[in-house]
C-alpha cells in the first residue's frame, strides 16, 4: 500500500485486491464475489500478518506481567485504544471502552447507563429500522423496571421519518437510540440533526455505527451525540472486537456491568472499588490478538483514504442500483437519497434463501434472512429479502457478473 492516502483518481482497485487473500479464491469452481460485506467484511494481510505476529512473537497478558512480552502485549492492546481513538475522533482515549463488537457495547449501555435510570412510565426511543442489537437490550432493561420501548417510523423509501422522531422525543425518554446507517437498507441517517434536538432536550443518543464506520470517516466529537458504537469485524479487523465510546462524564457515572479481574483497584469483602475509566468496563482477559488486528485495520483505512474510498463505493452502488432495476420483477427496498453501498431486494415468485443458494453456486456470496431487523420486515410486510452489500475492495465487473448470475439463477426458478 502506498504510505499516502490515495485520491479518487489514483485508486487501483486491483491493487486494493491484492491486499485481501481470500478474494482470490473460487467457490464451485467459479471466482469469489464477496457481497456479504455487511454481515461481516474480509480481511486484508496487513490484518491478519498482525494477528499472527502477536502470537508468535508476542503472547502474553495484558496489564498484569512485568516481563517484556506482557509489556509488549499491552502496548499492542493499549495500542488498539489509541488507533480506534483516533479512527472516531475521540476527545480522550480514556473515552474508548474496548468491547466484543457493537452488541456488547448497547449491552453496556443498556445495563450501565440506562437501568438505574429507569423508572416505570419512562421510555427509550429507538426506529424502525434498527438491528435487534438497537432493540432488545433497551426491551430487556425497560422490562425490568416498567417502562416502554418506542419507535419512530420510516417512510416506503426507508428513510427515518425525522419530525416524528423529534415529536417523539418527549420528556419521559431517558435514552434515544438511532442506527447511523441502516444494515438492511444502506440508508443514511440524519446524526447531527438529531443530536441538535436531542441536546436541546438534555436526553442523551446512542449510536450504532457498526454500519458506518466501514463506509465514512467518523468523528463523534462533530456529530454530537453521547454514545457511539463500532463493532470490528466489519471494518476489516478481527471478531470479537469493538468499542463503546461514550462522554467521560457518563462513564465516570456508569457503574461497572463485567466484574472480575482487571476492573479494580482493590478488592476486599467489606467491599470493592473499580479501576478508572475506561478499564472498569474491561473484565478479564480482552481479545488481545484480535486488537493488534484492529491497530492495522484502522492503518489500512488511513493508508487508502476515506476520499477515495467514498469515490469507488458509491460509484458501484450506483452502478448495480441502475442495473438491478432493469431485472424485471425485482423491488429494491431502501431507496433514501443517501445511502452506503448495502442494497437489499426481492423478486416476484423467488424465495430469497433459494435465490442466494443459487447464487452461492454461481460463486456470489450474499445474505439472504432478516438480517436481525424483523421490525423492519414487518414494516415492509416480507419475512426476508436478498442483501448485496459491497466494500471499497470489490469491482464493477464484479457488479456486473452478480447481475448475470442473478438473471440466470432467477429463470431456473420460474
Ligand atoms: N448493529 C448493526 C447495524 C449491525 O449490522 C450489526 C451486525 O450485523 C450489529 C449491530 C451487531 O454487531 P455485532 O454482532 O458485531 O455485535
Amino acid at each position: 500500500m502506498n504510505a499516502q492516502p490515495n485520491s479518487p483518481d489514483t485508486f487501483d482497485v486491483e491493487r486494493v485486491r491484492a491486499d485481501f487473500p481470500v478474494l482470490t479464491r473460487t467457490v464451485h469452481g467459479k471466482p469469489l464475489v464477496y457481497f456479504d460485506n455487511a454481515n461481516t467484511s474480509q480481511k486484508p494481510a496487513s490484518v491478519i500478518d498482525a494477528v499472527d505476529d502477536y502470537y508468535r512473537r508476542h503472547n502474553a497478558n495484558v496489564s498484569r506481567s512485568v516481563h517484556q512480552l506482557g509489556d509488549e502485549a499491552t502496548a499492542a492492546y493499549e495500542g488498539a485504544r489509541d488507533a480506534l481513538a483516533r479512527f472516531i475522533h475521540a476527545p480522550s482515549r480514556d473515552e474508548v471502552v474496548l468491547t466484543t463488537g457493537t452488541t456488547q457495547s448497547s449491552n453496556l449501555v443498556a445495563y450501565s447507563f440506562l437501568l438505574p435510570r429507569l423508572k416505570p412510565g419512562d421510555s427509550v426511543l429507538t426506529t424502525q429500522m434498527e438491528h435487534h442489537a438497537n432493540i432488545v437490550p433497551w426491551q430487556l432493561v425497560a422490562q425490568r423496571s416498567g417502562a416502554t420501548v418506542k419507535a419512530a417510523p420510516i417512510n416506503e423509501r426507508g428513510e427515518l421519518i425525522v419530525e416524528k422522531y423529534i415529536e417523539l422525543l418527549t420528556p419521559e425518554v431517558k435514552l434515544a437510540c438511532l442506527g447511523h446507517v441502516s444494515n438492511v437498507l444502506g440508508t443514511v441517517n440524519p446524526v447531527r440533526e438529531i443530536a441538535r434536538e436531542c441536546r436541546k432536550r438534555g436526553i442523551p443518543l446512542f449510536v450504532d455505527g457498526s454500519q458506518s464506520a466501514p463506509h465514512r470517516p467518523i468523528d463523534v466529537q462533530a456529530l454530537g451525540c453521547d454514545f457511539y458504537a463500532v463493532t470490528g469485524h466489519k471494518m476489516l479487523a478481527p471478531t470479537g472486537t469493538g468499542l463503546l465510546w461514550a462522554k467521560k462524564q457518563y462513564l465516570e457515572e456508569m457503574p461497572p456491568f463485567f466484574g472480575g479481574g482487571d476492573m479494580i483497584r482493590e478488592v476486599r469483602f467489606s467491599g470493592t472499588t473499580f479501576a478508572d475509566v475506561p478499564h472498569k468496563f474491561e473484565a478479564g482477559t480482552p481479545n488481545i490478538a484480535g486488537f493488534a488486528g484492529v491497530a492495522a485495520a484502522v492503518d489500512y483505512y488511513d493508508q487508502l483514504g476515506w476520499d477515495a474510498i467514498r469515490a469507488h463505493e458509491q460509484a458501484l452502488l450506483e452502478h448495480a442500483t441502475a442495473l438491478l432495476r432493469e431485472v424485471p420483477g425485482l423491488r429494491i427496498f431502501g431507496e433514501a437519497a443517501e445511502k452506503e453501498p448495502v442494497i437489499s431486494f426481492l423478486i416476484d415468485g423467488a424465495q430469497a434463501t433459494d435465490l442466494a443458494t443459487l447464487l452461492d453456486l454461481e460463486g456470489v456470496a450474499v445474505r439472504s434472512g432478516h438480517h436481525c431487523a424483523h421490525p423492519l420486515m414487518h414494516f415492509f410486510g416480507v419475512p426476508a429479502t436478498l442483501r448485496a452489500s459491497l466494500a471499497f475492495y470489490n469491482t464493477h465487473a464484479e457488479v456486473e457478473a452478480f447481475v448475470a448470475a442473478l438473471c440466470k439463477v432467477r429463470k431456473l426458478l420460474r
